[in-house]
């Protein structure tokens, strides 16, 4: 049995990150025809857009994608390619799994959150404007009752496969009454057909604040699209840092797994970061197709390589400036040397 899957290399470190998630895959002995595909500000030249429609055909061909980091301009410029593969994808929810890795430095020893972000609406529905350039701009916020009740399903049948006894609806209700208040409404609805799991609510500003302080109340959260952004790093925070924690956009028919770290464009070429989001974003990848046995081996190899803290990058050192981190590639190595 063979596999397609697009990938979508990014920028950055991305090209580093990919390359080695490719060698680990390839290392499982499951068969991937990677259909390469280059996005963002590196083909604006030659196609005129960040996310040329070629590049979208191959995920809808071949149903799964594994992407590495794009970088977006700040402040100007083309719009996140990130966002719009998730947009123009259907690609709803996000799916940011958050657990410690034994060995890995943190503040906690035992996390065990996961994070389903709403993927396609809310603030990054896109919405901006000028009201009068250079002293007012707008943005609209877009909630819909079909959006939320897609994601909060997910959630919940997320928590019932998985073994989950809890969801989190996470929300600015209080404040954002029209938009937050559809959310909260709409959540409280599906949660009444999943009476298997519980379910309860937190204001966005208390919901940080107790997954700094107690995250072992939390277990299974959902996010409108912002909150879900900036949530989903602070739980990276939570068990080692964006280095760490793999990511998956999930709609009905598609796939795109994908780091939740960004291009990093400071380590752009230097073999220095730590390829682990994208290794075992690879392995949710895995997982998703069915190869169970092979998903599971890649994430004990990475525990255990981790684990021995040797054939590690700079950022799983106790000490950043340690001069016996290794590179990129060399992490990579030792993980394939352990599968
Ligand atoms: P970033 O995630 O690139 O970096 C934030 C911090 O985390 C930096 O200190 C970086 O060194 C560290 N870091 C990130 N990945 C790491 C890794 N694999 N190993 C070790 N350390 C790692 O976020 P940023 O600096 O805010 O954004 C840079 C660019 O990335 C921006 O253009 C942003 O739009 C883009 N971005 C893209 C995605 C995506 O492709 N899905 C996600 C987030 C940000």
């Amino acid at each position: 049995m063979s596999y397609t899957v697009t990938l979508i290399p990014g920028d950055g470190i991305g090209a580093d990150v990919s390359t080695a998630m490719r060698r680990v895959i390839d290392a499982t002995g499951v068969k991937i025809d990677w259909d390469v595909q280059q996005a963002g500000a590196d083909v604006m030249d030659k196609y005129g857009t960040p996310l040329p429609e070629h590049v979208l055909d191959s995920i809808r061909r071949n149903k799964v994608g594994i992407k590495g980091p794009l970088t977006t301009p700040i402040g100007s410029g083309f719009r996140s390619v990130n966002v719009a593969i998730r947009q123009a994808l259907n690609l709803y929810a996000n799916l940011r799994p958050a657990k410690t890795i034994p060995g890995v430095q943190s503040r906690y020893e035992d996390i065990d959150l996961v994070i389903v972000r709403e993927n396609t609406e809310g603030l990054y529905a896109g919405i901006e404007h000028d009201v009068i350039v250079g002293e007012a701009a707008e943005a609209i916020r877009v909630i819909t009752r079909q959006a939320t009740e897609r994601v909060v399903r997910f959630a919940f049948e997320y928590a019932r496969k998985n073994g989950r006894k809890l969801v989190t609806a996470v929300h600015k209700a209080n404040i954002m009454k029209l938009t937050d208040g559809l959310f909260l409404r709409t959540a409280q609805q599906v949660a009444e057909q999943y009476p298997d799991i519980a379910f309860n609510d937190r204001i966005a500003d208390n919901a940080c604040m107790q997954l700094v302080q107690r995250p072992h109340e939390y277990d299974v959260l959902v996010l409108p699209n912002l909150f879900g952004d900036i949530i989903s790093d602070l739980c990276s925070g939570l068990v080692g840092g964006l280095g760490v924690t793999p990511g998956a956009n999930i709609g009905d028919e598609l796939a795109v797994f994908e780091p939740v770290h960004g291009s990093a464009p400071k380590y752009k070429g230097q073999n220095k970061v730590n390829p682990t989001a994208t290794i075992r974003s690879g392995a949710l990848m895995l997982q998703f197709l069915g190869e169970t046995e092979a998903y599971e081996r890649v994430e004990r190899a990475v525990a255990k390589v981790i684990a021995e803290g040797k054939s590690v990058t700079y950022d799983l050192k106790a000490r950043r400036d340690d001069p016996t981190a290794v590179g990129t590639s060399e992490m990579a190595d030792a993980i394939i040397a352990e599968l």
